[in-house]
């Protein structure tokens, strides 16, 4: 054991003065409370602080440095003012450093400051801090004579939720609702007085961006961002080879889409390295899965382009009808940074098959293989013009949804886009598909083969290092048999790899980046405070190399509660969740308690119990005694905030085509004038 030294000390003195003004609050705040938290003699506060007062000062010196360390942090990471912007307040957002404690101790803080001269100036100075960080990123944003009344808005808001926070005594989890609120308000006053492009200082316009891999931190590319002028030029070369390439029979569309799935097969190897150097996923998941669905969906909607036909509609001796499926036009594509190629593929295949051009903009963290993708598309023989990659982040999307040039958006990304997205389309009603974020659930009935269950709640965590959508990361297991799967789980959980993402060995890989790394470790260390208990994991992991990278050890909560938030919100990180119930009824309603219902799974030997659960759940994609398996022939989609429509199978056809009816007349028309 290392000999604790004074700055150690002072340190664990302040944690411990902390937590007693958390929890005890001002009135009961004494050296004696404090030293014993500490475990040391009161004495020892008097040597490090002299008296009550010093004592308290530094307490909330360290939590101001505290609640201000991330927020800064992200100021830096980000590379244009908007994203600096979103990034600061997001960071003082903080699940993990919002939690119940130092809201407390933030509460009593603000109120003793109303006496105290030096908390006062210390509040001030902190006030000033943020609202001056704030100004700073909106001088490059807004018109002049906005910057402060928005900068004292937005940190007015930020105040009112810490200190909502504190009165409501926890993280609770209607939390998303002011946040989202929060930055509603932000984009309204943004988009309100925003400056004119011409009128932006020069240095601060973002004209291109990095993308790191997250397992190395070593930049793989520098990607250029494509502004309006470029998305005008791909809208209107979209649209011309558009023209014909709706003309062209769907046999021959089709045998240009199968050539492209063979090239994707052929290039496997190099893509699958190039993804997960792009995004830190390990390769024994990329050379299986992401190019291979990818191409698999290729070649299914390359068959099904030359089966796409409307009806014939007998209207008697005078006059027959039919439909036909016409395409939409130019549409576009917007990725999530978890499966890149694949969603360029799951999105571009139905489209192209259907006659669409289609213009795709990854997300911002996984530029590379849709640029890839172009490549093969053309190697192919597909047109020039029908599938473009356009590059970019929010803005750039934010470009695609209000184009008027075109007709529908289909999105991968969080809830909160997807209702971004939806606004923005509004203006020119295109046709939306959104697939959104999840928290589905995976029920573990009594009768299940554990081993198979156990199997189900690994892949349904901790593959992709859990950044999945469909993940059912409340695990409910029936309580007569939660020992039994609680032991293998643990086992089969431990004895995971973590480590080089290009190791073929290798599990677990890294997390998206550090920015996301942060908001999981800050959801583990919630949930630690909310009462879960930690069966394995916990933790970010920095021996050695991975020091360099993103990596959190697979994590397994017990003594979870419906109301936790690690419970009730998407942590898009290997973040498990158990839960016990005793009966059908319960479990079903505690899993459908949720405004998402994206997917949803259960263990069960018998049938009839499995398809009446089943039934029963508001999931869009459920599986039975499986989990995240998702063959193109079935539709693939959620329910309530999880999306709208549906990808892959025969119904993405009636998503990227419309319906033309045709009345032909077989008599003379009998004209009353
Ligand atoms: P995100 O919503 O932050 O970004 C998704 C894409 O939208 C990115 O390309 C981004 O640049 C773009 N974007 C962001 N703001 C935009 C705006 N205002 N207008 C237009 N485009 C905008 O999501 P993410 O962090 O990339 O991905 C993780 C999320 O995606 C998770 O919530 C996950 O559940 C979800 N997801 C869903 C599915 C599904 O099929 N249901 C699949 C994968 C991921």
């Amino acid at each position: 054991m290392r000999r604790r030294e004074p700055e150690d000390r002072r340190e664990q003195l302040l944690r411990a003065a902390l937590a007693a003004l958390s929890e005890t609050g001002i009135e009961a705040f004494t050296f004696a409370e404090v030293a014993r938290r500490a475990d040391v003699s009161p004495a020892l506060i008097v040597h490090y602080f002299g008296d009550r007062d010093t004592l308290i000062e530094a307490t909330f010196r360290q939590l101001v440095e505290r609640v201000t360390t991330r927020p800064i942090q992200a100021l830096a990471d980000g590379t244009s003012p908007e994203d600096r912007l979103r990034a600061f307040v997001l960071a003082h957002l903080n699940p993990g450093e919002l939690t119940s404690e130092a809201s407390r101790a933030w509460l009593s803080f603000w109120g003793l400051a109303l006496h105290v001269p030096a908390l006062a100036r210390l509040q001030r100075v902190h006030q000033e801090r943020m609202v001056s960080n704030l100004k700073h990123e909106l001088r490059g944003l807004v018109q002049a004579d906005q910057v402060t009344r928005i900068a004292e808005t937005i940190a007015a808001l930020i105040d009112g939720f810490w200190l909502r926070a504190a009165l409501a005594s926890a993280w609770r989890p209607d939390v998303q609702i002011p946040v989202d609120w929060i930055f509603e308000a932000i984009d309204r006053d943004l988009s309100a007085a925003r400056l004119a492009d011409s009128d932006r200082p020069s240095t601060q316009a973002e004209e291109q961006f990095q993308t790191v891999n997250p397992a190395t931190g070593e930049v793989l590319a520098t990607i250029r961002i494509d502004g309006q002028a470029e998305i005008d030029k791909a809208v209107a070369r979209a649209a011309a080879a558009q023209r014909d390439w709706a003309r062209t029979p769907g046999v021959e569309r089709g045998r240009i889409l199968n050539r492209a799935a063979q090239l994707l097969v052929a290039n496997n190897d190099r893509l699958a390295r190039l993804e997960t150097e792009d995004t830190g996923k390990p390769i024994q998941e990329t050379i299986a899965v992401d190019v291979l669905s990818g191409a698999d969906c290729i070649e299914y909607f390359a068959g099904l382009a030359r089966t796409i036909s409307g009806e014939h509609m007998d209207l008697g001796s005078s006059a027959f009808g039919y439909t036909k499926r016409e395409p939409l036009g130019v549409v576009a594509g917007i990725g999530a940074w978890n499966y890149p190629l694949q969603i360029a593929c799951w999105k571009s295949a139905p489209a192209l098959a259907c006659g669409n051009a289609m213009l795709f903009k990854p997300a911002e963290l996984t530029p590379l293989t849709a640029i890839e993708l172009e490549r093969i598309y053309l190697e192919a023989g597909l047109p020039e013009g029908l599938f473009q990659v356009v590059q970019g982040k929010a803005e750039t999307g934010q470009m695609l949804s209000r184009h008027p040039g075109i007709a529908k958006i289909s999105l991968t990304g969080e809830v909160g886009t997807g209702k971004k997205v939806m606004a923005d389309a509004a203006a020119t009603l295109k046709v939306v598909t959104l697939e959104l974020g999840g928290k589905s659930a995976l029920i573990v009935f009594e009768d299940a083969d554990i081993d198979e269950a156990v199997s189900g709640a690994l892949l349904a965590n901790f593959y992709s290092a859990g950044e999945v959508c469909t993940n059912g990361t409340r695990v409910f297991v029936h309580r007569s048999i939660r020992e039994a799967f609680l032991a293998r789980l643990k086992a089969r959980t431990e004895a995971m790899i973590i480590g080089d993402p290009l190791d073929p060995a290798t599990h677990v890989g890294a997390l998206i980046s550090t920015a996301h790394m942060e908001n999981v470790l800050g959801y583990i260390e919630l949930g630690l405070q909310q009462g879960a208990r930690l069966l394995t994991g916990g933790k970010r992991l920095t021996e050695g190399d991975l020091a360099k990278g993103a990596f959190v050890m697979p994590t397994i909560f017990t003594g979870c509660t419906d109301e936790m938030a690690i419970v009730r919100e998407e942590i898009f990180g290997p973040v498990m969740s158990v839960l016990d119930f005793d009966d059908e009824a319960e479990v079903v309603a505690r899993a459908n308690a949720s405004h998402l219902g994206l997917a949803a799974g259960i263990f069960t030997r018998d049938l009839a119990r499995a398809h009446r659960v089943i039934g029963m759940l508001e999931a869009g994609t459920c599986w039975i005694n499986s989990y995240n398996v998702t063959p193109i022939e079935l539709p693939f989609g959620g329910n309530k905030q999880s999306g709208l429509g549906r990808e892959n199978g025969k119904a993405a056809i009636e998503y990227f085509t419309q319906l033309k009816s045709v009345y032909v007349a077989m008599e003379p028309i009998d004209a009353p004038y």
